[in-house]
C-alpha cells in the first residue's frame, strides 16, 4: 500500500508497546512531515542508546560507564540494597528522597507460568552481594502484584537461609494492590519506603 521505506517505518513503529497499527501509521507520517533533523535526532537518540547504555556491572540499574551514578556515589549508604525489578523503578523510589542506599535491579519478577525463573533474574547476583558483607538491610520494593508478592518472598526467605544477620524488609502497605511501582505518587511511595516492615 506504501512505498517499502514507508511500510518498514510502520512496521517498525507498531513493534512498540501500546502502538497499535493506527498510531504506528500517525507517528509515521509525522515524521514523513517532520524536517530531515528532527527525523535524524529521534534516529540518532535511538541508535545512540543502544550503543552507549549498558547495565551497571554491580546493581544491573542502567548505566553509561561500567558502573551507574548511584554505584559510583560515595556518599550513598553501601549497607542498604533496595531490591526493585526494573531499571524504570529506581526513578521513583529516588523521587521520594526517602532512600540514601544503593540498589539491586532484578530484571523482571518470578513467573513460572511465563517461565520466568530465578536464573532469568539477577537475583544469584543480589545473594553474592549480600554474602560479600558490609550489607544491614535488604528492602525488597518489587511492585505489589502477584509476581512482585512471589518474588518478595522467595528472595526473603532464602535470605533468611544465607544471611540470618540481614534484616529484610518489604514496603508498607498503602500502596495500590496490583499496580507498578512506576505509577505510585512519591508521598505513598515515600510513606511505604519509612514504614517498611522486617519479613
Ligand atoms: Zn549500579
Amino acid at each position: 500500500m506504501y512505498p517499502p521505506p514507508v511500510q518498514r517505518l510502520i512496521t517498525e513503529l507498531g513493534k512498540l508497546p501500546g502502538i497499535g497499527q493506527r498510531t504506528a501509521q500517525r507517528l509515521a507520517f509525522h515524521i514523513l512531515r517532520s524536517d530531515a533533523e528532527d527525523a535524524t535526532a529521534l534516529a540518532d537518540a535511538i541508535r545512540e542508546v543502544k550503543e552507549r547504555i549498558g547495565l551497571c556491572e554491580v546493581c544491573f540499574n542502567l548505566a553509561d560507564e561500567a558502573r551507574c551514578r548511584i554505584c559510583q556515589d560515595e556518599r550513598r549508604d553501601a549497607s542498604l540494597i533496595c531490591v526493585v525489578e526494573e531499571p524504570g523503578d529506581v526513578i521513583p523510589v529516588e523521587r521520594t528522597h526517602e532512600y540514601r542506599g544503593r540498589y539491586h535491579v532484578l530484571g523482571g519478577a518470578l513467573s513460572p507460568i511465563d517461565g520466568i525463573d530465578p536464573e532469568d533474574l539477577k537475583i544469584a547476583e543480589l545473594y553474592a552481594r549480600v554474602l560479600a558483607g558490609g550489607i544491614t538491610e535488604v528492602v525488597l520494593a518489587t511492585n505489589p502484584t502477584t509476581t512482585g508478592e512471589a518474588t518478595a518472598l522467595h528472595i526473603a526467605a532464602a535470605l533468611r537461609e544465607r544471611a540470618p544477620d540481614v534484616v529484610v524488609t518489604r514496603l508498607a502497605s498503602g500502596l495500590p494492590v496490583g499496580s507498578d511501582l512506576e505509577y505510585a505518587d512519591e508521598v505513598t511511595l515515600g510513606k511505604a519506603l519509612v514504614g517498611r516492615r522486617t519479613l
